[in-house]
Formats: structure tokens, sequence, C-alpha cells
């Protein structure tokens, strides 16, 4: 449900503003088998229709490499545990990479790649930066020397999705407000690539009884499990103070500046 109403609300700032809606398989981490295809069915289902191609991440890895060809990096061993505890240099911003790594020799450098592979992180140059949220408005936000490759050789999220969004010519991202702390990093990182940023509507989530992020464990929170699309259309558009039993009948009463601005707790759980 979720999933769904940040997809629907996506498709609506597309379609009201004369947009192409672009679908695009994030598969860079684990996949769950079938998961695609029944995300895929459940969206067309609720009436969202898609411009191709369907972009899939885990065979774009040679357009990952090229772009960070461009980027100031450098190998990065830290566990995870080492970050946590490092003393961090004075004007590092809380929760910002420590900067371990960041000047290490060419000694140093050889000698810990005999013990752990290294992750790759951008050199940084700047610890903030501003994008604009249609919801938002201004919003800024930390930059660090952001992951760029794992030290598993997976691409970072970080990384795609603005590789990504550049080459499929996408100029507005819509997805739900756990990301909007991310926004500046990526907003950064594409200004580095040469690309224009693009106009970002991060939009609340769906939470469950417990008022944390809707999970599977919360109960019937699949299209499926909650009767179909004749009844969740009519609660999707309630939960947005929108009337109509398809997307397009939506489309007429659509504003963003009138959206509620509150996380939505699904109803009929316990
Ligand atoms: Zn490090």
């Amino acid at each position: 449900m979720g999933n769904l109403r940040t997809a629907l609300l996506a498709w609506l700032f597309a379609r009201s503003t004369g947009r192409d809606f672009l679908l695009r398989i994030e598969d860079l981490d684990r996949v769950v088998p079938g998961a695609q295809a029944r995300q895929l069915a459940d969206l067309a289902a609720i009436g969202l229709d898609w411009e191709p191609p369907l972009v899939r991440q885990s065979e774009r890895g040679a357009r990952y490499a090229a772009a960070v060809a461009d980027l100031d990096t450098y190998e990065c061993f830290c566990t995870r545990r080492e970050i946590l505890t490092a003393p961090s240099a004075p004007h590092t911003p809380d929760g910002a990479y420590p900067g371990t790594c960041r000047n290490l020799t060419p000694a140093e450098r050889a000698e810990r790649r005999a013990t752990r592979p290294a992750a790759l992180r951008l050199r940084a140059t700047e610890s903030a930066f501003a994008v604009h949220d249609v919801l938002y408005g201004e919003y800024t936000g930390l930059v660090d020397d952001l992951v760029i490759r794992r030290n598993d050789g997976t691409w970072a999220y970080n990384l795609a999705v603005v590789v990504d969004d550049a080459a499929q010519g996408v100029d507005q991202v819509v997805r739900g407000d756990d990301l909007l702390s991310s926004a500046p990093r990526q907003a950064y990182l594409a200004t580095l690539l040469g690309h224009r940023p693009p106009l970002y509507a991060h939009v609340p989530m769906v939470l469950g009884p417990s008022g944390a992020r809707l999970a599977k464990r919360d109960g019937a929170v699949t299209l499926a499990e909650r009767g179909g699309p004749g009844v969740v259309l009519p609660e999707l558009a309630a939960s947005l103070g929108l009337l109509g039993d398809t997307p397009r009948d939506m489309l007429d009463a659509f504003e963003p500046a009138a959206l509620p601005r509150e996380p939505w707790r699904l109803p009929g759980l316990t």
C-alpha cells in the first residue's frame, strides 16, 4: 500500500504536468524472486501506465563505471564500526563520514588493501547542498564523502539513481519523504557529473498501526490482501483528499499544494 500510494502520487505529479511517467527497476541489492512481476502487475491493475523502456539497474554497470571515471574518489577501508567510533575532523558535521581514509599515503593504502577490499568514496568539496522540493520548499542537507561503490563491488544507490535520472531525462522525482535527507547528496553528485538536479517532491509515508513505516508483518498491506483495485483506489484517493475510481478521475482535482502533509496511518489494521 505504501509503494502503491507513492506510485499513484508520482503518476499524478507526472501526468498533471504533461510529463512522461517512467519506471525503473532498482535491483542492485538482493532481489526477491517474483517481486518485480508482482509489483508491475499491481501498478497496472490500479490503472497506472508508463512509457518504455523499463530500465533495470542491474544491467547498467558500464554506465556507472563511466560516470565514476569523471569523479574525484578515494578508497575507503573502514568497517561500519570504525566509522561510528572514529574521531571526527573538527569541521565534520554529525553523521558525516569522518574522513579516516581521505588522505592515506600510497603505502598505507597498499597495506590496507591486503586485509580488506576497498569501498570507493567521493571526495566531496561541500558539506551541505540545497535542493528544491515541491512540498518542503528549499531544503538544505548534509553532503559528505559518500560511498560510490561498496566494498563488495555493488554500485551505490546514490550513484545509480543520479546516473540513471540523467540518462532517462528525469526532471522530477516523486518518492517517500524517508529519502528527503538523501536528496542533497544526490543533487550534489548530479552537479558534479554535469547534470541539472531534478525537482523533488517528497511525499508523506504510509504507516502501520504502531506508527512505524508500514511493513508486511502489519497484516493486510498488499493490493490483493485489501480486496483489489476496486477497494484500494477509492481508499488511496480518500487518503489524498481526492475522489475517483481510477487515477485518471483524480487528475482534475490533483493539486500538490493541497496534499496532506502528515503520514497516513493505514486503516483496518491492528
Ligand atoms: Zn575509510
